[in-house]
Formats: C-alpha cells, sequence, structure tokens
C-alpha cells in the first residue's frame, strides 16, 4: 500500500524540522538559518550537526548523515517508511490516508459535515451571547443580516470550549481533530484551534461548512486563522462566498475574485453579491474550473502596488490555459491603501462596478506587462516582446482568441502574422527523437552550468518561481531532470523545501545525486543567489538556442533546409539576439 504524495508533500509542510530535531537532541542557533549540535549518528566533541531551517534538511560535516523530517524519523527512531510517515503525522494531527473500503470511508465524511454544521452552529449561538463579538461586527459596519447570511460566529476564550461541548468520548475526539478543530499537545490531550475569535464558516458550492476561518477581535497574531487542510478542506478548491452568491443568483453574471472574508462580506452588504475570495491561497486552476462553471466573467481584484501586480500576472498565467473565447476576464487595481472593504464603504456599489467594468482587459494587462521588460523602440525589443509573448499565448487553445491576440502581438512587435504563427507550434518541440530519459545518478558527469543550476535550485526551490518563461528543449544530460524540479516546485500548492523536494525521488536512482547537491558548497553570498540562478538559466538558455541553430546551420551547408526550417532557423536567431539584448 503506497502513501498518497500529496499527502507526504502536505504533511512535510506542516512539520517544522528544527522542531522536530530539537525536541531531542537540544540544536544551538549559530549562523544564519543553520541549527547546530553534536551529531546523533556519530561519536564527537565539537557540533557538526547541522540544521537548516529554509531547507529543512539536516546534514552532519563529519559523518555525512542528511535528510529530511522522514529521514530523521527512520535513521534516529529507527522506524521504516511507513512508520515514520505515521508518527509525524500524529504529531500534526493528520491521518495517514488508508486503502480501507471507501463506502466507509464516505460515512465518515458525512458524520464529519454533520460536526463542522454543528460547530457552526454553537459557534453561532456563542455571537449572539458576546457582547465584545457583536460590538465588533458593529463597529466594522457588519449588519445583522449578513452576520446571519454569512453565519457568522463567535469562538469564546478558553482552552477547551468545543472540546467540552463535543469531544466527550474518543470517537468524538477523533472526529474533531479530522475537522482541524483541535489540536494534540505534547503531554496528550487537546485543546481548540480557535479561541476568542470571530469565526467565518467556509461553505462548499453546495453548501456543506468544510471549514473555518478566524479572526482575531483586536490586536494579537495570526490575524487570521484558518482551518488545516481536512478531509473535507482543500484550500486550492474552496471559494469562500460562492455558496452564498449562488445562492441568490442561479447563474452568475459576472464574479469578481477578491482577497478576504470581510471584502466578500462587505461588498455583498452594498450590493455586489457575487463576491468570493480564494483562502489564503493564491487562484489555482481549480478555483477557475470551478467558477467558469457559473459564468463567463471574471474580475481578478488586486491591490495597485508592485506585490499586487505580481499576484495579477501570476493569476493571468493560471488562467490562460482555462481561457475560451466565451471567457471575459478583467484586472481591477486598487488606489494605494485601499482595499475592496474600505472602498465599497466609501464610494457605493455603482461606482465600484464602474470601476470593475473599465478595469483592464486580460490582453492589455498582457501586453502592458510584456511591453515593460522591452525596449519597444529597437528591432530587439520587438524581437523580445514576440518571443516573451509567444511562450505564454501557446498556452492558450487555438480558438479564436488566440487568433486576436497574435494579431495584436504582430502590430506591436510590427510582425507578420503569418510568421508568429508559424512559430507557435514548431517552436519548443524537439529536432530529433531522443533516446528514453536515462536516469542522472550520482556518477552521471554534469556540464558545470547544469550542476550550478541542480544545486541552487535543490538549495532554495522557490527560485523556480523567479523563471517567466518555457525553457526550449536540451539534450545536456541532467537538463530534462531540471525541468522536472522546476515543474514539481512551480505545481505545488505549497512553498517546497529542500527536505519536500528530495522526498519526491526516495528510493530512485537520482536520490544520492540530490542528496549529495543539497548541501553542495557553491560560495555565492545568500544575496547573489537569486541572480546566479537566473544568469545560469539564461546560459543555458543560450546553450539550447545554439544548439538549434548549429543543428540548422550545419544542414544549411549542405543545402537541405526546408522552407519551415528556414523559418525556424531565423526565428531561433531572433531569440538568440532577443537573449544578449
Ligand atoms: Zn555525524
Amino acid at each position: 500500500m503506497s502513501i498518497p504524495r500529496e499527502f507526504i508533500d502536505l504533511l512535510l509542510s506542516r512539520i517544522d524540522l528544527v522542531d522536530l530535531i530539537n525536541a531531542q537532541i537540544p540544536l544551538r542557533k549559530k549562523s544564519g538559518s543553520n541549527y547546530f549540535a553534536c551529531c546523533p549518528f556519530h561519536q564527537e566533541k565539537s557540533a557538526s550537526f547541522s540544521v537548516s531551517q529554509p531547507k529543512q534538511f539536516y546534514y552532519c560535516f563529519s559523518c555525512g548523515a542528511h535528510g529530511n523530517a522522514i529521514d530523521f524519523m527512520i535513521q534516529h527512531d529507527h522506524l521504516n517508511f511507513p512508520e515514520a510517515v505515521e508518527a509525524l503525522a500524529r504529531q500534526v494531527g493528520m491521518e495517514v490516508p488508508s486503502s480501507g473500503a471507501p463506502s466507509s470511508k464516505n460515512e465518515s465524511l458525512s458524520e464529519l459535515y454533520d460536526l463542522t454544521a454543528r460547530a457552526a452552529h454553537d459557534y453561532y449561538e456563542q455571537m449572539r451571547q458576546s457582547e465584545r463579538a457583536i460590538h465588533y461586527l458593529k463597529q466594522r459596519g457588519i449588519s445583522g443580516t449578513i452576520a446571519q447570511q454569512f453565519m457568522l460566529g463567535y469562538a469564546p476564550s478558553g482552552w477547551s470550549h468545543l472540546l467540552d461541548t463535543f469531544g466527550k468520548t474518543d470517537p468524538d475526539k477523533k472526529k474533531l481533530l479530522n475537522c482541524g478543530l483541535i489540536i494534540p499537545k505534547n503531554e496528550g490531550g487537546y485543546y481548540d484551534r480557535f479561541r476568542e475569535r470571530v469565526m467565518f464558516p467556509i461553505h462548499d458550492y453546495r453548501g456543506r461548512i468544510i471549514g473555518f476561518g478566524g479572526r482575531v477581535l483586536d490586536q494579537g497574531e495570526p490575524k487570521y486563522l484558518n482551518s488545516p487542510e481536512t478531509p473535507l478542506f482543500q484550500k486550492g478548491h474552496e471559494l469562500y462566498g460562492l455558496h452564498q452568491a449562488l445562492k441568490q443568483h442561479r447563474q452568475l453574471a459576472r464574479v469578481i475574485i477578491v482577497e478576504g472574508y470581510m471584502d466578500v462580506i462587505a461588498l455583498f452588504q452594498h450590493g455586489i453579491t457575487y463576491a468570493v475570495a480564494t483562502l489564503g491561497t493564491a487562484t489555482s486552476s481549480h478555483h477557475l474550473q470551478r467558477l467558469f462553471r457559473y459564468t463567463a466573467e471574471i474580475v481578478f481584484c488586486f491591490d495597485g502596488d508592485n506585490a499586487g501586480r505580481t499576484a495579477a500576472w501570476r493569476a493571468l498565467l493560471v488562467t490562460l490555459p482555462a481561457m475560451h473565447d466565451q471567457l471575459q476576464i478583467r484586472f481591477l487595481f486598487l488606489p494605494d491603501g485601499e482595499d475592496p472593504d474600505t472602498l465599497i464603504r466609501k464610494e457605493g456599489r455603482a461606482l465600484f462596478e464602474k470601476r470593475m467594468t473599465s478595469a483592464l482587459s486580460l490582453s492589455a494587462f498582457f501586453f502592458q506587462t510584456l511591453s515593460q521588460q522591452c525596449d519597444m523602440s529597437t528591432v530587439e525589443g520587438r524581437a523580445r516582446l514576440a518571443a516573451l509573448a509567444l511562450t505564454h499565448l501557446k498556452q492558450l487553445p487555438a480558438e479564436i482568441f488566440q487568433g486576436m491576440m497574435l494579431e495584436e502581438l504582430g502590430k506591436r512587435a510590427r510582425v507578420d502574422v503569418q510568421t508568429l504563427k508559424q512559430q507557435l507550434h514548431p517552436l519548443n518541440k524537439p529536432l530529433t527523437t531522443e533516446p528514453a530519459a536515462v536516469p542522472v545518478t550520482a556518477s552521471t558527469p554534469l556540464p558545470p552550468p547544469i550542476r550550478l543550476a541542480l544545486a541552487l535550485l535543490i538549495q532554495h526551490p522557490m527560485l523556480a518561481q523567479s523563471i517567466e518563461t518555457t525553457l526550449p528543449h536540451n539534450k545536456l544530460p541532467g537538463y530534462d531532470f531540471l525541468l522536472a524540479l522546476i515543474d514539481i516546485i512551480k505545481s505545488s500548492p505549497n512553498p517546497v523545501t529542500t527536505g519536500a523536494l528530495i522526498e519526491h525521488w526516495r528510493g530512485q536512482k537520482e536520490e544520492p545525486l540530490l542528496k549529495k547537491l543539497a548541501h553542495a558548497e557553491h560560495n555565492i553570498p545568500e544575496t547573489g543567489i537569486k541572480n546566479e540562478f537566473l544568469g545560469v538559466i539564461r546560459q543555458l538558455i543560450a546553450l539550447s538556442i545554439d544548439a538549434e541553430i548549429n543543428h540548422l546551420l550545419s544542414k544549411s551547408a549542405e543545402d537541405k533546409l526546408s522552407p519551415q526550417e528556414k523559418r525556424d532557423l531565423s526565428v531561433w536567431i531572433s531569440k538568440k539576439k532577443a537573449l544578449v539584448y
């Protein structure tokens, strides 16, 4: 029986390796983000055992012991793999999915839905008894009707309100734990996850309560606390407010995606009853697929600052593959210091809706963002625009919209549309069929740029997010492996650490290489790492392009180029120029 990959990813994202090890071997902080101790795996007097918090990876400079949280449990507590996963899961209150009969699983799910509904009802009753909580809602300008529509509640202070109310027996406690409502204590027993917070029940689109968000009443951290992922609640799939919007409208003419619970509620109260919020995650393709079932127009709402623009661009990239001709997507950027909650109170529904209808279209935002990265007054700059845009436009389904985007690109880059159309597909195909991929191992001789890119990426996985283009094909040893790593990091819903990344290759031929690179010295100062990484990626792109050009040039020397290959050649040459520029 195998444990699902997603579960292990999620588990590792919830465990902190420093806490885990520190509970057994006292660690002391030494340099940067590394903690040190005497190595538990060999006898020594000086501390050569290091634990990196950001990497979630440990390494002994003397005996070479190394690994992630699962490895530590295996090596230190002498567990096998399933036992190590089980032990870690218990520490964070997760249940390892079993391969039990699906019918019994469904039964227990309905029990969990029943429990979240009862908890929401209890929180709602608590709200009505708490002057402080009622005062808070009034002061935020939330009407009684809206509070009722969204079933706003209150989790009272104290550590065991929910536990005392719904967790009288052990099976009941287990259900509370599975709903993410209580947390196990180290010394045994449990306590309430949500205390002294205004509670926002999160409904799925069918209206079942799957989780909660809780906001502190005044100061205090964290300001918002969400339910963890549970069998009922997957953050990357759910949208706050969708249920309430669907109750108001059978079909939604438009949906606006905002950031927070309070934004949804404030908009709703002021008549914009079609707002939804993602739950502490970026918009995912799952979110969009769900929304496109109910609406053909989506307005993404972001802050007007740089962070907002970056988030908007990410949302645009997620949207491209899901676009089709009937859809309309807009990007609304708010004035400085405003969020939908404050703005709608100031200017009301009509003005806010006017902002939406005049917000940037997807195409306008797309070309605006890319043009800013290119000097449009030069041929090289326009070639760069064409190359950048094409890598994204090929994500679009081949429909009218794609054709129109190409025409617009043609106008801006002053390139013939036919040329662009021809470049759209052949560009990223390999020129020759390749033998089946050979796994890279610790003994594979790797070209230096590949080795450096791999080492930096493994040690700082989030660097993958800084690569904005699709990397062209290349036959260098280890290159496909690099692409696979980038792909895993970019498609993960949680931030990926070194420890979590390596876990994907447990027991495979690549594992020793990954572990070796995880602690390879590269002598690049922390502040220069991103630039160094992007530099080496550019170098790899250049090598790919050179390989294509050389291949075509040698063919052309023998006068064997087809008309298509001639066009390819000129595109590769302009790509190369754009890169140098
Ligand atoms: Zn050691």
